[in-house]
């Protein structure tokens, strides 16, 4: 089958890590005889540097008419100036709202044989399978009114967090999609003691948990989930949650798998292609190194053969020839080996 795939290599160790992506997808295509059509642009810093916008229109169209697109990722102390007038992370914020992905999956697995790089106890990693669902496109970074000024001669700032209800639906019921593939457990974390949208929230999920009787559904404070990632992370199962609950629950549980190189993400709107990325940002001080670790982009492909081109058997592939490098004791150095990401690349396809 032919697909056409936009890459967003991005800045710092971006390219690194998508090029060997790319490299794993094109002995895919070779040996499941499928035809990927990459198209590469430019988003993030190296996107500022060269148009002065760190997401064209033009790259946005052709991520919209792609079958998925695939970001390294962006950002770096060269665009870090607060005052600046676009910043790489808008880029990623516009290219988000602009495709439309409102669900953020990310996957945390905790490898057996990586059980000793993770800061957290063995006894409490075992049986951690956790696919924690952000909410991507609502939410605190994008209420209205959002704004900076001054106001009786102080300086004043607000953020807003707001929410529609078919905003917390769609996601709602993707999480519950999702478990009655899995252990059959919803999780949905919010902090109803003192928010208003996380009422709402409230509200809806328990309404779809009294339609899908088969799931556990549990609700829990946003405080108390932090907490209990740590203390008891194997009795979570499909976590879901709004957009800056996400963003630092799903840092937090990527602790859990020893490396931020090790984990894949996937975006997914209701139609459209998805946004696939490694959880990890730039790296700027390991960019141009070599040594990054590829595993988290290339299980990210995995991610983008499974959801968007509907290629389960090759993403099991990827998948599978992944753990059984990391089995076989292959490591970069972020996970205690000496490999170059390039050759922890060449071991994962050998295995292909
Ligand atoms: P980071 O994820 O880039 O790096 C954190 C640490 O993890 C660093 O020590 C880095 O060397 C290591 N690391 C990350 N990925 C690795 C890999 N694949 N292999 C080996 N080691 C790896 O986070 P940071 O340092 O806080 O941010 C650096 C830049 O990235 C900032 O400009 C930030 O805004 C940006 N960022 C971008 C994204 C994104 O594009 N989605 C996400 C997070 C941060």
């Amino acid at each position: 089958m032919d697909f056409k795939i936009t890459l967003l290599p991005g800045d710092g160790i971006g390219p690194e890590v998508v090029g060997e992506a790319v490299r794993v997808l094109e002995v895919i295509a070779a040996k499941y005889k499928h035809a990927f059509n990459f198209q590469e642009r430019l988003m993030g810093g190296c996107s500022i540097d060269k148009y002065g916008s760190s997401l064209t229109d033009e790259t946005l169209a052709d991520c919209k008419s792609a079958d998925a697109v695939l970001l390294g990722a962006v950002g770096g102390p060269k665009w870090d100036d607060p005052a600046a007038k676009d910043r790489p992370e808008r880029g990623l914020l516009a290219l988000r709202k602009g495709l439309g992905v409102f669900a953020n999956l990310r996957p945390v697995k905790v490898h057996p044989a990586l059980i000793d790089s993770s800061p957290l106890k063995p006894e409490k990693l075992k049986g951690v399978d956790i696919i924690v669902m952000r909410e991507l496109t609502g939410g605190l970074y994008f209420g209205q009114p959002k704004l900076r000024e001054m106001r009786d001669g102080r300086e004043y700032a607000v953020d807003t967090l707001e929410y529609y209800d078919y905003e917390v639906k769609r996601i709602v019921e993707l999480a519950f999609n999702l478990a009655k593939g899995r252990r059959k457990k919803v999780t949905s974390v919010d902090k109803a003691n003192v928010l208003e949208a996380s009422r709402l929230w409230r509200q809806i999920t328990t309404k779809i948990g009294k339609e899908n009787t088969d799931i556990e559904l549990e609700h829990m404070l946003v405080d108390t989930a932090s907490m209990k990632l740590i203390t008891a992370p194997a009795s979570f199962d499909v976590v879901v949650t709004e957009n800056m609950f996400g963003d630092i629950l799903t840092d937090e549980a990527s602790v859990l798998a020893g490396s931020m190189g090790m984990l894949p993400s996937a975006s997914l709107g209701e139609s459209g292609p998805g946004l696939y990325e490694p959880i990890h940002g730039s790296a700027p001080d390991i960019a141009g190194k070599g040594i990054a670790n590829p595993a988290g982009t290339i299980l990210s492909s995995a991610m983008l053969l499974r959801y968007s081109l509907k290629l389960e058997g090759e993403a099991a592939a990827i998948e599978k020839a992944v753990d059984e490098v990391i089995t076989a004791g292959v490591r970069t150095a972020d996970i205690g080996g000496k490999l170059t990401t390039r050759q922890m690349t060449d071991e994962i396809i050998k295995k292909l």
